[in-house]
Formats: structure tokens, sequence, C-alpha cells
């Protein structure tokens, strides 16, 4: 292990008093943004009921309450151990337990952290989400400890995935989104990296809700979202003050500037987060699961390769055309205008963008009849407007996630 790696996992084991009873480090398995992942083995799992272990019943999936956190100002681990020789002689029958240990960075505000917490919290008993064990705190440094879940990088496999092995990854995939989705609460940065996945057992984990959100929280109301008739007329209003004309780029702009959630990762952004529309809905993570699914249709990662939004729009503009793009714009609100001139005004069929990269739109290949299964279902994944998009239940309805299941 690195110098640098080795230096991080001796100040964690020193900065919470009593760690090495309880956890062995055994390496670092991520680095992000907002934390970095460790493996460790439980040295005194038996010590909570071990409902955790994956290899079990997944099905009775819970965690202890978070009191340790939320109720006591500083939890320290000495208060739990006390390791017998009994116990002792119990670990070494037993198989070591692997928990992934989230060292959360001091920099992220307390209330992103509690935050994170409490979702994982109310989502203890969702499969295929991987649940919370506990949590600790010492002053300002926040641990989490989860299930050590086994899984590989997604850029080792995607490019072998059949059509039923996609239909079987999504279908774990949308199983946790149905569960997060009826408890109200947006994932927001669905990705691969975000899904532990093990092709050998060809299970997933959701994992990282370090940008998830309750729906409705900070939302003001967007056209996308009126009832039908309302929505007809306004929209008809949008087009009609889009179509009169206009000079270019105003001067002097009084319109106010917009702003909205953003959080989530480039290229998996949904339209109406790019178009900046305030009330956001569960739908994004369907727009985000359907980048992962045109990721490995295509057999490209990353599908999408944006520096910033305006790049971003420029990507999907260029798939969806022009025309369908004003209409997205208008949902929200907005104008889409482009001189750029690769974005026609039809654009492109996904069939047609996934018969490019795999090059073959030659000798008039076609997709074979499961790939256009799985096109279809992707239409209904990437419908630029949230309101037809399809839910999470939907899909694990949909003819092409049958497919995936048992
Ligand atoms: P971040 O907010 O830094 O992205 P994540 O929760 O996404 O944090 O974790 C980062 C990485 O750590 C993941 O992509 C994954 O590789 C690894 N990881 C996270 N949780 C687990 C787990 N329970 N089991 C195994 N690996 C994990
Ligand atoms: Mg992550």
């Amino acid at each position: 292990i690195d110098g640098n790696i080795q230096e991080d996992m001796e100040k964690l084991q020193n900065a919470f008093p009593g760690f090495r009873h309880r956890y062995r480090l055994i390496k670092r398995i991520g680095e992000g943004t907002f934390s970095t992942v460790y493996k460790a083995e439980d040295l005194q799992y038996d010590r909570y009921d071990n409902s955790w272990d994956f290899e079990k019943e997944t099905e009775k999936w819970s965690a202890p309450p978070l009191k340790s956190f939320t109720t006591q100002s500083s939890m320290t681990l000495e208060s739990t151990i006390g390791s017998t020789p009994e116990s002792q002689q119990l670990q070494q029958r037993r198989k070591p337990k692997f928990v992934a240990i989230k060292k959360i960075y001091v920099t992220s505000s307390p209330n992103r952290i509690l935050n994170e917490l409490e979702l994982l919290h109310d989502l203890r008993n969702c499969p295929s989400v991987c649940p919370l064990i506990t949590a600790f705190r010492q002053t300002d440094q926040v641990i989490a400890i989860l299930p050590y879940f086994r899984h590989s990088d997604f850029r080792q496999y995607f490019r072998e995935m059949t059509v039923p092995d996609m239909a079987i990854y999504l279908r774990s995939l949308f199983t946790a989104l149905s569960f997060v989705h009826a408890r109200n609460i947006l994932h927001r940065d669905i990705k691969p990296t975000n899904f532990l996945y093990d092709p050998a057992t060809q299970r997933g984990v959701l994992v990282d809700f370090g940008l998830a959100e309750r729906e409705g929280v900070d939302c003001k109301p967007c056209l996308c979202h009126d009832d039908p008739l309302n929505r007809k007329n306004r929209l008809r209003a949008a087009h009609h003050a889009s179509s009169a004309p206009h000079n270019g780029y105003p001067k002097q702009d009084t319109r106010p500037s917009r702003r909205a959630n953003r959080a989530g990762t480039r290229g998996f952004r949904a339209p109406e987060v790019l178009f900046k529309c305030t009330e956001q809905t569960t739908k994004i993570d369907i727009w985000s699961v359907g980048v992962i699914l045109l990721t490995i249709l295509s057999r490209r990662f990353p599908f999408f390769n944006s520096a910033d939004d305006v790049e971003a729009m420029i990507e999907i503009a260029t798939i969806f055309g022009q025309k369908r793009m004003r209409a997205a714009g208008q949902l929200h609100g907005c104008m889409f205008e482009t001189t750029i001139p690769t974005i026609g005004t039809a654009g492109f069929s996904l069939e047609r963008i996934i018969l490019w990269s795999t090059c073959r739109s030659d000798g008039g290949e076609k997709l074979s009849k499961y790939e256009q299964m799985a096109v279809d279902f992707l239409n209904r994944c990437m419908e630029l407007d949230p309101g037809r998009r399809i839910s999470a239940d939907e899909a694990l309805e949909h003819e092409f996630l049958s497919l995936g299941a048992e």
C-alpha cells in the first residue's frame, strides 16, 4: 500500500479511540469528492445482530437505530469494546465479516452528513439498497459503517453484457429505485460507481446518498408539473412568445436568473436539471439509468463527456434534435436556440446512435429482437419530458425487465 494511504489509515485509526479493537483496516477501496472508503474486517460483528450478512437473508436487512450518532454528543468506540476470550474463540471459528468504512470529509457540512445518514436510516430495509450498520463521530470526523459488498468495476464487464444480463442489472437497480422513490427520496447521483454490481452473482446494491434529497424540498412550481389542460395552454403561450421576432441574445437581460439544484454528475444529468427546472422529481434518477443503459448498448464509456452544462446540453441536443429540445425547454419556460450546424432539426433515433456506436451502420444492419426491446425501454427512460418518462414501478413491469426476472 502506498505511503500516503498508509498514513491516512493510521490517522483514521488514531482518531477514534478503540478503533483497532473493533475494526481491522484492510485497504482503501474508494476515493471521491466527498469521502474516502476503506475495506475493513469487523472484529466484533456478533455484537450487532448480523442480519446484514449479504450471503444470508437479504430481505431481513436492518441496522440498529442511529442513537449513537444523533443523540450522543460524542460516541467513542471504547464503550463497545471488551473482547472476552470467549468471543475471540467465536471469531476464530467464523468467516471474517467485512465492512466498508466511509470516512466523510470534514469539509462536508454537518447538515449534509446528517441528511445522508438519516436517509440511509430511512432506507434500511429496502432490498438492493446498501444498509447503514452504524455511524460514529469524533469531533468533526464522521464515519459510516456499511456492509462490504463485493463488486467489479463497471468498465471491466459492461462490454460483455448480453441483453438478458442488462435486464438483470437494471432490474436490480430499479428494485432499489422503486423503494427509494416510494419514500419520496431522489438519489440525484445515479451512475455506475454508485451502483455496486457483482457480475458473478448478478446482484447489486445502490450506495452513496450523499446528494440525495427528499422530493419537494425547496421546489417552486414548474410548467412540467401542471395538470394537462393548464399545461397545454401555458405551452401554447410559451411557444407563441418564442416564435415572436427577436434579435439574438438580449443585451440587457432583465429576466430573473434561474437557480436550481444542479447536484449530480456531468453526463448523467437529466434535461430538466440542465434547463434548471425548479421542481425536480424522482424522474431525474430514471434519466440517469437511461444513460447507463445507453452506455451499455453502445459499448462506450463514458457515453457523454461534457465539461459543463452547456456542453451537456449540446450532446443531448445532437441526439434529440432542435425540435424536440425546443419543446423540452418550453416545458420549463426556457427557449432552446442554437446555430451549431451539427445539431439538426430532427436529430437521430437512439437505435441509429447505437448502431453507429457499435460500427454496424454500414451494411444496413439491424438491431436484434432483444436489442430492439432494450431500445424501446431506453426510449421510455430517456424521455425528454419528465412527465412522460417511465417510473421505477412501471419499469419493473416492462417486458424488457421481465427478461431479468427470476
Ligand atoms: P463518494 O461520496 O465518495 O462517491 P460512495 O459512497 O459512492 O462515496 O463510495 C465510494 C466508493 O467506495 C464506491 O464507488 C465503491 O467503490 C466503494 N464502496 C462504497 N460503499 C461500499 C460498500 N458497502 N461495499 C464495497 N464498496 C463500497
Ligand atoms: Mg459515489
